[in-house]
C-alpha cells in the first residue's frame, strides 16, 4: 500500500521534486483500487504499471533541478537537460490521433499496455479523494435552488447514482445544501468506504426503506444522505413507477466507460469481470441497454417537472448510441450552471498541504476568510469545508476562485511557507475542467456561443503557455475508454515551496491559467469576459468581427 510521505524532510533533490513525489504518492494513497494503480474514473491510472512507477519515483528521486522527466501515457521515457525554470515533469496522457481517437482503438492499445487513460487528475498526480469535485456538486446544486426553487434545497428530494471516487462525493454535497438525497451504487465496498470516511449517513440494500428515510427527512425539512445498493437502471424506473418524482435527478456513475466503469442491471460485479474478460461486446451491449432504461428514466422525471442534468459522465452521449433520440434534453451541468463563472475563469482550484499537517490547511482557511470576506463563493465554501467535509490522504481543499485570486493566494501562502507559518511547502493544481484547459464538446464546452465547442486549440496553448511561464508539472490529456475523442484538456501543478523563485513561478504560471481561461470566452463572444478584461487589464487582441 502506497502512502504520500509526510513531513518537512526531504527525500529528492529539491521541493518540486520532492512535492510531485509526494503527490503521485497521494493519489494512490487515496485511489479506489491501488494495487492496479487506479486511482478514480474505472481505469484513470497514476501510472502505466508497476514498473514504471517505480521509475518515475526512482527518476524524482534523482532529478536535478535543471532536468525534466518526460512521461508518456504513464511511463516514464527520459529524463531531459533542460533549465532551471522548465517543468520538473512533463506528460501527454491517452492523446489519440483524429480518426483512431475511438474507443476499440484505445482498449486494442490499452490491451498491449502501449497506453494508459490518466482521467483529468489521476495520471497527473493532482486527485485529492472524493472531495476533488465536491465543492461544484455543491455550487450546481445551490444554483439549480436559486433557479428553481426559491433559493433553498431543504425539503427537496435529490436522487443521483455513483459513489466512487469522484461520484462519492454528491451524499455530502447533497446534504450541505440542506436536501435529503439518494444515492444508489451497485458497489457496496464503495459506499462502506463513503460511510467510514463520513461522506454520506446511512446505507441500506431495501429501496421502499430508503425512500421512507428520504419522505421523512423532507417532511421535517432535515438534510440527510442515504446510500442504497442497487442498479441505477433499475432503480430509477422502480421509483418512477411508484410516482414519485425528486425534485432534481442526476447520474455520477462511471457510465462514460462501457467496458470498466456502467454495471449493467442484472448482472454481478463478478459475472462483469468474467464477461470483459471473455465477451466484451455483449458486455458493452448490455451495459448501453441499461444506460438506454436508465436515461429514459431520467427524461420521464423531467417530463413530470424534475430538475434533471448530466453530471459530466457522457451517460447522455451512451444514451443516444444506443437509441434515445432525445437524450440531449438532459442538460450538461457546465452549461446549465457553472458557465458564468467559468466566463470569469473561475473554477476549481486546490492546495494540498505536503506536510500531511492539518492545521497548515488550517491557516489557508483563515488567510481565505480574512482576505476574501465580499466573495460569498469562497468564503461560504470555506466555513462550511472547515466543519463538515473530511480530508483524505494528504490535508487538502478545493475552492472555486478566479483570476488574480488565485494567483494572489498562492503567493500569499509561499510567503506563509517562508515565514514559517505552514510546516512545509504546499502544492497547487486545478482541476482539467477549468475556462482555458478543456474542451470536451459534451460536456464543458457544449453550445458556446461561437460554435467553437470542439475546437481542441485552447487546452494545447494552455499547456505550452503553462510550460514557458515555469509551472512545475505540465500534463496535456485526452480520453480513454469511452471518453476516446470526447476531450483534449491541460493540467498544471505548482509547489509553493516559499522561495522567490516560486513565488516568480507561481505569478507567471497561476496568472497566464486563469488569463486564457478568460481570453477563451472572450473568443467564443461572452461578454461577462470581455469585462473581465478590461477590468484586470488582460493584454487582449480584439480584432473586428
Ligand atoms: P468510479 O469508477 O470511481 O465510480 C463509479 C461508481 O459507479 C462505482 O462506485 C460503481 O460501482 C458505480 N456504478 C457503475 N454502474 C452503476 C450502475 N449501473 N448503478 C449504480 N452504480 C453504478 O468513477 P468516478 O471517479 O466516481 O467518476 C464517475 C463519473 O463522473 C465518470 O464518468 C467521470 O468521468 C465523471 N466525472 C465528472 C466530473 C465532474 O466535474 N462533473 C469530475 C470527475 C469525474
Amino acid at each position: 500500500m502506497i502512502t504520500a510521505q509526510r513531513g518537512s524532510l526531504l527525500r529528492a533533490k529539491g521541493w518540486r521534486q520532492e512535492g510531485l513525489l509526494r503527490l503521485l504518492e497521494n493519489v494512490l494513497e487515496n485511489g479506489e483500487d491501488p494495487e492496479n494503480l487506479i486511482v478514480y474514473g474505472a481505469l484513470g491510472k497514476a501510472a502505466r504499471d508497476w514498473s514504471s512507477y517505480h521509475a518515475i519515483v526512482e527518476s524524482l528521486l534523482n532529478l536535478e533541478e535543471d532536468e525534466s522527466l518526460i512521461v508518456q501515457s504513464g511511463k516514464p521515457i527520459a529524463v531531459l537537460k533542460t533549465h532551471r525554470d522548465a517543468p520538473v515533469v512533463i506528460m501527454a496522457n491517452s492523446n489519440l490521433v483524429g480518426q483512431w481517437a475511438r474507443p476499440d482503438y484505445f482498449y486494442e492499445l490499452y490491451d498491449k499496455n502501449l497506453i494508459t487513460w490518466g482521467g483529468l487528475t489521476a495520471g497527473d498526480w493532482q486527485y485529492i479523494g472524493s472531495q476533488g469535485v465536491i465543492q461544484g456538486t455543491y455550487e450546481i446544486f445551490q444554483s439549480i435552488a436559486r433557479q428553481a426553487f426559491g433559493g433553498s434545497l431543504k425539503g427537496r428530494f435529490i436522487l443521483s447514482a455513483g459513489m466512487g471516487g469522484m461520484g462519492g462525493s454528491q451524499p455530502l454535497a447533497g446534504k450541505l445544501t440542506g436536501a435529503a438525497i439518494l444515492v444508489v451504487d451497485v458497489n457496496e465496498d464503495n459506499i462502506d468506504k463513503r460511510l467510514d470516511l463520513g461522506y454520506v449517513d446511512k446505507k441500506t440494500a431495501d429501496l421502499d426503506q430508503a425512500l421512507g428515510w428520504i419522505e421523512e427527512a423532507r417532511q421535517k425539512g432535515e438534510s440527510l444522505s442515504v446510500a442504497l445498493v442497487g442498479n441505477a437502471a433499475t432503480v430509477y424506473p422502480d421509483i418512477l413507477d411508484r410516482g414519485i418524482v425528486p425534485d432534481i435527478v442526476t447520474d455520477q456513475t462511471a457510465a462514460h466507460d462501457l467496458l470498466y466503469g456502467y454495471v449493467p442491471e442484472g448482472f454481478s460485479l463478478d459475472q462483469v469481470a468474467q464477461l470483459r474478460e471473455n465477451q466484451p461486446q455483449e458486455l458493452e451491449e448490455a451495459a448501453g441497454k441499461s444506460i438506454a432504461k436508465e436515461v429514459s428514466a431520467i427524461l420521464a422525471f423531467q417530463a413530470k417537472g424534475a430538475q434533471v442534468f448530466d453530471n459530466g459522465n457522457n451517460i447522455r452521449t451512451q444514451a443516444k448510441r444506443f437509441g434515445i433520440e432525445n437524450a440531449f434534453d438532459i442538460p450538461v451541468f457546465t452549461e446549465a450552471y457553472l458557465r458564468p463563472l467559468f466566463e470569469r475563469a473561475i473554477g476549481p482550484f486546490r492546495w494540498i498541504a505536503l506536510s500531511g499537517e492539518a492545521k497548515d490547511i488550517e491557516v489557508i482557511d483563515q488567510y481565505i476568510l480574512e482576505t476574501f470576506p465580499d466573495n460569498d463563493i469562497i468564503s461560504n465554501w470555506i466555513k462550511l469545508a472547515r466543519e463538515h467535509v473530511p480530508f483524505q490522504g494528504l490535508p487538502a481543499r478545493i475552492g472555486w476562485l478566479g483570476h488574480e485570486e488565485r494567483t494572489q493566494l498562492a503567493l500569499a501562502v509561499n510567503d506563509l511557507v517562508a515565514s514559517g507559518q505552514l510546516s512545509a511547502p504546499i502544492a497547487f493544481t486545478r482541476d482539467h475542467l477549468d475556462a482555458g484547459a478543456m474542451a470536451h464538446p459534451n460536456i464543458m464546452t457544449e453550445n458556446l456561443k461561437d460554435g467553437s465547442d470542439a475546437i481542441a486549440d485552447w487546452p494545447l496553448l494552455n499547456a505550452l503557455i503553462a510550460s514557458s511561464s515555469k509551472a512545475d508539472l505540465v500534463a496535456i490529456h485526452s480520453g480513454g475508454g469511452g471518453y476516446t475523442g470526447f476531450m483534449q484538456s491541460a493540467g498544471i501543478t505548482l509547489i509553493a515551496d516559499g522561495s522567490p523563485e516560486a513565488a516568480e513561478r507561481i505569478k507567471l504560471a497561476i496568472t497566464n491559467d486563469t488569463s486564457l481561461g478568460v481570453l477563451r470566452y472572450a473568443d467564443a463572444g461572452y461578454q461577462a469576459s470581455l469585462d473581465e478584461i478590461a477590468e484586470k487589464g488582460i493584454r487582449h487582441i480584439q480584432l473586428e468581427k
